[in-house]
């Protein structure tokens, strides 16, 4: 059968396939530690259920309008003018399958194929990202951020990588994989910058949004770039229910859209309805409830994965060869191990890459984490560890990671990389 260039020359999404082969291994019965995929270890919060439990008993079971229901889209447009101080109504919004799903619609929105767009995108960054930016017929450029700056971007750096041919930025923060949250002062200088090109769309992918510790790094908080009047109308907000709610497999996310007079979001649900329509209908209560009575759930969750950041950062430090800034958000650490990489483990395997290391500590170890070469060219030399497990998972995977890192002995020159 034919399979488009585009398709099979499409990279499989890294961190679900971590996921998988941990599953696998697990499922025969080794006892791997996962520090592999981002997705919450909690249960969504019992009221949060109970809502789309009472929509079925009530047969809310027929197709809902594409965006999703007044009542839905009300909700969300609320939490983004009160959270987030953007300026929208519930015609800018489009619930999606995920926000994966609004990511892609937006893009297909944004990119007019075969004219030589550009998307910018700063990394290290999501590693879906740049497939989808080149299913909809761009190129993506990546803007690399220094391990020195903490792997903060500079925003001097995405001024010169905008050309005329540059329609779109991709910004994420909390950033996976970096699990930092972007200063105030770099966003603020981010849009300063972005202020300036007028052609550039900002798509914000703020799915980590209340994920962020000012326990690690003091006076940290999230700000959202669609706020700022310069770029509230050409700014295209993604955010969901996944990663705050723990709803991962519930498939809830949304884009807030509120520029061209809400012209950009009519266009999206114009794709969306030619594609999945809206997502469960049953589904939509539980975002009604989730964002007006789910406040002090997601706190506590924030909560525990804050000493969770705090517990890997402490145990990480301690591991000589693995360089990372502190986790100020998300879930994620993402070292660099370049000083490791040239060596030999204990078990015979050479380290010639972030995936050789990644193989051989899962193969050796049974510990999962992602490496770091889909995030981007210059995380080449980093491995990611997803910190959503329980913290004696944390201790317990941190002791083998020290007991490999320890069996492994210089041999060959080693590679570089970002660090
Ligand atoms: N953006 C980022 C940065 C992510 O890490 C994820 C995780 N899956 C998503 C978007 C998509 O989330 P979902 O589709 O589950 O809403
Ligand atoms: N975003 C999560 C991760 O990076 C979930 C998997 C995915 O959709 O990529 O692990």
């Amino acid at each position: 059968m034919q399979v488009s260039s585009a398709i099979s020359g499409m990279k499989e999404s890294a961190t679900l396939a971590v996921s998988a082969k941990a599953a696998a291994l697990k499922a025969k019965g080794v006892d791997v530690v996962g520090f592999g995929v981002g997705e919450p270890d909690f249960d969504t919060p019992e009221p949060i259920k109970r809502a789309a439990i009472r929509a079925l008993e009530a047969g809310q079971t027929k197709y809902a309008p594409t965006p999703g229901d007044r009542a839905a889209r009300e909700a969300i447009a609320h939490k983004h003018r009160t959270d987030n101080g953007i300026d929208c109504s519930f015609e800018h919004v489009t619930i999606t399958a995920g926000a994966k799903h609004a990511i892609y619609l937006a893009l297909q929105v944004l990119i007019e194929r075969g004219a030589g767009n550009e998307v910018i995108v700063p990394t290290p960054a999501w590693v879906s990202y740049r497939p989808l930016v080149e299913l909809a017929g761009a190129r993506c450029i990546e803007v690399p951020a220094r391990l020195e700056h903490g792997l903060v971007v500079e925003p001097g750096a995405i001024e010169r990588a905008i050309t005329p041919r540059t329609v779109g930025i991709i910004l994420n923060s909390p950033s996976n994989p970096c699990g930092i949250t972007l200063p105030a002062a770099s966003m603020r200088a981010i849009a300063d910058v972005l202020a300036r090109h007028p052609q550039v769309t900002v798509i914000s992918d703020e799915i980590y949004e209340k994920l962020v510790y000012p326990e690690v790094t003091p006076g940290i908080a999230h700000w959202s770039i669609g706020s700022d009047p310069r770029l509230a109308g050409r700014t295209i907000t993604v955010n969901g229910m996944s990663k705050a709610y723990a709803m991962t497999g519930w498939r809830i996310g949304w884009m807030c859209a509120p520029g061209d007079r809400g012209g950009f979001a009519r266009e999206a649900i114009k794709l969306q309805g030619q594609m999945t329509n809206s997502i469960a209908s049953f589904a939509l209560p539980a975002i009604v409830e989730a964002l007006t009575n789910g406040a002090a759930e997601v706190e506590r969750m924030r909560a525990v994965f804050a000493r969770r950041a705090q517990l890997i950062g402490r145990l990480q430090a301690s591991i000589p060869g693995l360089v990372a800034p502190p986790s100020s958000g998300a879930f994620y650490t993402f070292p660099s191990v370049a000083s490791l990489l040239g060596g030999r483990t204990a078990g015979g395997r050479v380290l010639d890459s972030a995936q050789a290391f990644a193989e051989a500590l899962l193969e050796e170890h049974a510990v999962a984490i992602v490496p770091g070469e889909d995030f981007g060219e210059c995380a080449r030399a980093h491995v990611r560890f997803s910190f959503a497990c329980s913290e004696e998972q944390i201790i317990k995977g941190m002791e083998r990671v020290a007991a490999f890192v320890a069996g492994i002995r210089q041999e060959i020159p080693t590679v570089t990389g970002t660090g």
